[in-house]
């Protein structure tokens, strides 16, 4: 295993804490010397950080192999034509970076890789005898990110695993999904690190069923639930919740009646004029779904979630209605919409349901109408679950939980994507009656890059980095506390070949630096053990030994220490 100096390498480990990094993870990345920016979004990996780097392939690598996917390296840099045909183009135009090659032919760089994956089992792929197949790559990924912050976390180049599974069956696509959500657990696990499965949505990719692999951590720019009693949890943009009967704000006896609100058109302004909670009010927005209008009614307090409006309405374009369209609609200027008599579709939040003696607008310039009982005055009233799930919510799983927000970022993403790309790009197969059938494909990504910045995200303390063994980029730094004392360096050197010869990446500090910045450095970087050797502890016939994680120090005997060690780390493996 390597052994490496110090001097002979490029670690240039900073005191200061750089300014254009806002997270620990980041921050830590770049004083110990793992990265360095380019400019933003952009990184090199310094030696430091590309031997983690490696190592985190590595285990990647071990585990999709053992699940069966077979190894391969698409093109970073595809012909545009691929896109339009998946009819993709329109969708991801803008985080593709485009160019042209000097035949003038319009080219991208690789935001994922569908389109190639496809096109290559549409080649490749006849029969059913060479079914399930899964393709997996570890390559550099481009996305022009509208805003690439905290250093590899969101970067406009960085590397993924991407794999794509590939069956006869939606019964068999099962088992390959279940294959590599079994494997990214292993994964993440050998990684060192604590992540939450989530239900996620499908969006953009189509498809049925997908997961999202999350690390929890304030940072995180993802949202998500979590129930306090049961295994639900989910991304907010899918969280459900329980259903619960709507509120009776009165007896549901009075009529509808109007009520002048000259200047308040906020949720906020007309709550406060009328002296009602916001939930008595019915926020109602007109959306354009696949271009047709639709009013959304949810309670006054709540947001709408347009992915479940989208897939309630079974609508493929949604969007909120400008000005113009609110005023032609609702015959009011923006502010005033509601449900009463307005001639639209109408779906409701299912909070909504059964409720009575609300406020709503009048679809008139300063009118609000109250006494709403919707059920009665808007008959036409559809119902689905419409908002953004929050926390305290009921648990749609268990009915005993309530749900808890919690910020996450995504490491990985298991999708049962289904025969939307096999069939527009014509990956198909013969069935053994001879018949052609699209194959049923899953997809299945983790941020490689993304997972090692978490790694530290999660494990670090105000001294620096805490690595796991696993990918760590060595397992243990040696140093001798003085580098003029000769038998302390001897020492330590023998250590470090023992060590090493073990199986086990060493480095030794070899600088000639005060043993306090030697030592800063170590937690800084942050490797498993550190073995230092000084002329105090040597006069007990000692070498001191400290366990990064625990902080724990030990003194081992001079004539056992490397085989101590050694048994030690093989019990962390
Ligand atoms: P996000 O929602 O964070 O933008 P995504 O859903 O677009 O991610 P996928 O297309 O599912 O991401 O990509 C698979 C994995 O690649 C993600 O789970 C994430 O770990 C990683 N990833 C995506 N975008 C970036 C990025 N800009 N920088 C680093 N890693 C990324
Ligand atoms: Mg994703």
């Amino acid at each position: 295993m390597t052994l490496a100096r110090w001097t002979r390498q490029l670690i240039p480990t900073l005191r200061e804490v750089p300014q254009e990094a806002e997270i620990p993870s980041h921050q830590l990345m770049l004083r110990a010397g793992l990265i360095r920016k380019l400019s933003g979004g952009l990184y090199t990996f310094l030696p430091l950080g590309l031997r983690s780097l490696r190592k985190v392939e590595a285990i990647i690598r071990e585990e999709m192999d053992r699940a069966g996917a077979l190894e391969i390296l698409m093109p970073a840099l595809q012909p545009q034509e691929i896109w339009e045909e998946s009819g993709r183009f329109e969708v991801l135009k803008h985080v593709m970076f485009k160019m042209n090659d000097r035949q003038n032919r319009a080219m991208v760089l690789g935001p994922t890789h569908e389109e190639v994956v496809t096109g290559l089992a549409a080649n490749e792929i006849h029969s059913y005898r060479q079914l399930p197949c899964n393709f997996y790559q570890i390559q550099t990924k481009f996305r022009d990110e509208i805003r690439p912050r905290f250093g590899l976390m969101r970067a406009k180049e960085f590397i993924m695993k991407d794999a794509y599974s590939f069956d006869v069956s939606w019964e068999a696509a099962d088992g390959s999904y279940q294959a590599m959500y079994d494997a990214y657990v292993r994964i993440f696990e050998r990684c060192g690190l604590r992540t939450k499965i989530v239900e996620a949505d499908t969006g953009a990719m189509g498809g049925s069923s997908s997961h999202e692999f999350m690390v929890l951590a304030s940072a995180g720019e993802d949202g998500l639930v979590e129930c306090s009693h049961c295994s639900y949890a989910a991304n907010l943009e899918r969280a459900e919740l329980r259903a619960v009967a709507g509120v009776a704000w009165g007896d549901g006896e009075a009529l509808p009646e109007k009520v002048a609100t000259p200047d308040q058109r906020t949720i906020e302004e007309v709550a406060a004029f009328l002296k009602v909670p916001a939930a008595r009010l019915i926020k109602t927005l007109v959306y354009l779904a696949d271009g047709k209008p639709v009013a959304a009614l949810v309670p006054g307090d709540r947001e709408v979630n347009e992915i479940k409006l989208k897939k309630a309405l079974g609508a493929t374009e949604l969007s909120l209605a400008d000005d113009g369209v609110i005023e032609s609609v609702t015959g009011a200027p923006v502010g005033f919409a509601g449900p009463v008599g307005l001639k639209l579709p109408l779906i409701a939040d299912r909070l909504l349901e059964g409720s009575s003696d609300a406020v709503s607008g009048a679809n008139e310039a300063g009118m609000h109408v109250r006494h709403v009982t919707l059920g009665r005055d808007a008959p036409g009233v559809s119902y689905a679950d419409l908002i953004v799930a929050r926390e305290g919510d009921g648990c749609p799983r268990c009915g005993e939980g309530s749900l808890v927000e919690k910020r996450g970022i995504e490491v990985g993403h298991v999708f049962k994507l289904g025969t939307k790309y096999s069939e527009t790009l014509g990956a198909k197969y013969l069935d053994d009656g001879g018949k052609q059938h699209p194959a049923v494909m899953g997809c299945y990504g983790i941020g490689v890059t993304r997972t090692l910045q978490s790694v530290i995200e999660q494990s670090h303390d105000g001294n620096g980095i805490i690595w796991p063994l696993s990918i760590a980029p060595y397992a243990v730094e040696v140093m001798a506390v003085n580098e003029t004392h000769e038998e302390s360096v001897r020492l330590a050197n023998e250590l470090a070949e023992k060590i090493s010869a073990a199986g086990f990446d060493v480095l030794v500090d070899d600088r000639d630096e005060r043993p306090g910045v030697k030592f800063k450095d170590a937690d800084l970087i942050g490797l498993p053990v550190r073995v230092s050797v000084g002329e105090r502890s040597l006069a007990k016939g000692e070498v001191e030994v400290k366990v990064r994680a625990t902080g724990e120090t030990l003194g081992l005997p001079v004539a056992t220490a490397a085989e101590e060690l050694i048994e030690k780390l093989r019990g962390w493996m």
